[in-house]
């Protein structure tokens, strides 16, 4: 059966709330229809970070020689440390009908769309530059250098709003998950994809 499980590369600024988006979708939604892939990344882990869970936390060397093997189906160097999605984490899922999250920056969303042009963009724009700073500031994790750095960054990721499928503005949060699940709902009812999944319905319904 080929894949009916919908890629989707989920953008934003640190800060936007993407993370927890798409941990609210996930917790009111069916299991068996879609889930985040686990990147491999380069940096340190975050006090709470679980490998394998949050990421798969690699040092240069074993990131290296992923590169080399071809297991990445993206990856991008992201404020000095290098991220990356593995094909394993992907394609499997993907073959199961299970939507799959790609938690991942603007260039990476560009790889992705140009390998695999029917995957779906969505970028979450904060409300505010203010509102930006301070959720950065209230997440407590790093350092006011690091902050200063990420709010620089946000502005580079900002740039590119224009090159996604969807914005949602992450204002009202259970607001900004309704569109998020409208969005997933919809792109889920899409003939091809309905026709693939009850195709025994539909040979029924034709007698
Ligand atoms: P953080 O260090 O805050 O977890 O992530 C930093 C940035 O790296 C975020 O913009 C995040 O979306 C991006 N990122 C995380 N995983 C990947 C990945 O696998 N590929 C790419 N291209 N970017 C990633």
């Amino acid at each position: 059966m080929s894949s009916i499980g919908t890629l989707y590369v989920v953008s934003a600024p640190s800060g936007a709330g993407k993370s927890s988006l798409i941990k609210a979708y996930l917790a009111q939604s069916d299991h068996a229809l879609a889930s985040v892939s686990v990147s491999h990344t380069t940096r340190n882990p975050r006090p709470g970070e679980e490998n394998g869970v949050h990421y798969h936390f690699v040092d240069q060397a074993k990131f290296k020689s992923m590169i080399a093997d071809d297991d990445f189906f993206e990856w991008a160097e992201v404020f000095g440390n290098y991220y990356g999605t593995s094909k394993a984490a992907i394609e499997n899922t993907l073959a199961q009908g299970i939507d799959v999250f790609l938690d991942i920056d603007w260039q990476g969303a560009r790889q992705v769309k140009k390998l695999k042009p029917e995957t779906q963009t969505i970028f979450i724009a904060p409300p505010s530059q203010q509102e930006l700073l301070s959720r950065l500031q209230k997440r407590g994790q790093d350092s006011e250098e690091v902050i200063a750095k990420r709010m620089a960054e946000a502005q580079s990721e900002i740039s590119h709003y224009n090159e996604f499928d969807y914005i949602i503005v992450n204002d009202n949060f259970n607001q900004a998950v309704q569109e998020f699940s409208a969005i997933l709902t919809a792109n889920r009812c899409k003939q091809a994809a309905q026709a693939q999944r009850h195709q025994a319905l539909f040979n029924d319904l034709l007698g």
